[in-house]
């Protein structure tokens, strides 16, 4: 059984189709890339597959229940989600957003305790947050509040983590130690990850499974290879690329030709 499985969804917010007969699967351990132009409806397959939105037809199912079944909290003690950006109203500090994390798993009968701050520290400690853990969210850049946001999913340790465009804010240190910490968490706890991008190098170079995305339908899916050739980039982006391989790894690499 799958752990994430969507079958033939549909969705529209209006009357306008977002999303058409989508079907796809990801396995547990693996890390799948959706992508495709903007209003695609990248953003909105990601809130479908954490319970946030319903399909108006078809299933969503995790671990093979379907997500209208699942309660919200126990949604969250699976999937977590570290969305594009947000803006918090109340002057929240950096550490009390990661400590957010730890509410799926707190209760009535159980407040956070010690083991809890250490889970929020080492969440903050991999994503090189401690340094700005007493200062106000709302006052930090984005690529800082964007590692915060990442920390606040890891300390929520979930089975699969949904990534939506977290890497544009990140400057080019901190953009090779999350994906880092990404493929090490992958290896060692058998983390699932599903990230949106714009970037198509960056899922042909990290993501075992590429969707494609065109118009709230699935115009390709596969591996890096498979989804990644000038043909598919022409037709859903209507740009000329060049398509060649990474000399480290055989992966496509794309150049566009302007
Ligand atoms: P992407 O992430 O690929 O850019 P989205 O999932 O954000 O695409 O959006 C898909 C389509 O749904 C777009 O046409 C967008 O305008 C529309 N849409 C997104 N959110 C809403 C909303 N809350 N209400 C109405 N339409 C929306």
């Amino acid at each position: 059984m799958s752990l994430i499985s969507a079958r033939n969804i549909d969705f529209s917010y209006t009357e306008k189709p977002v999303m058409e007969n989508v079907s796809f699967s990801v396995e547990e351990g693996q890390i799948a890339a959706i992508i495709g132009p903007n209003g695609s409806g990248k953003t909105t397959l990601l809130k479908i597959i954490n319970g946030t939105l319903f399909p108006d037809a078809g299933e969503m199912l995790i671990d093979g229940k379907d997500t209208k079944e699942w309660l919200r909290k126990e949604i969250a003690k699976k999937v977590a989600i570290v969305p594009q950006d947000i803006s918090i109203i109340f002057p929240f500090y950096a550490e009390e957003i990661v400590l957010m994390g730890r509410f799926p798993h707190l209760n009535n009968y159980r407040f956070e305790d010690k083991n809890d701050y250490k889970i929020v520290f080492e969440a903050m400690e991999k994503t090189d947050t401690l340094a700005f853990a007493r200062r106000r969210f709302n006052e930090l850049s984005a690529g800082e509040r964007q590692r915060v946001l990442i920390a606040r999913a890891l300390a929520q340790e979930p089975k699969v983590l949904l990534l939506d465009e977290s890497t544009v804010f990140l400057d080019l240190k901190h953009q090779v130690q999350f994906l880092t910490l990404l493929r090490q968490l992958n290896a060692s706890e058998q983390l699932t990850v599903i990230f949106v991008t714009h970037d198509i190098n960056l899922a042909a170079q990290n993501a075992d499974r590429i969707i494609l995305l065109d118009c709230g339908k699935i115009y390709a899916i596969g591996n890096p290879a498979e989804v990644i050739t000038a043909a598919h980039i022409k037709e859903v982006y209507d740009v000329e690329s060049l398509i060649d391989r990474n000399p480290q790894n055989g992966l496509p690499r794309m150049t566009l030709l302007t």
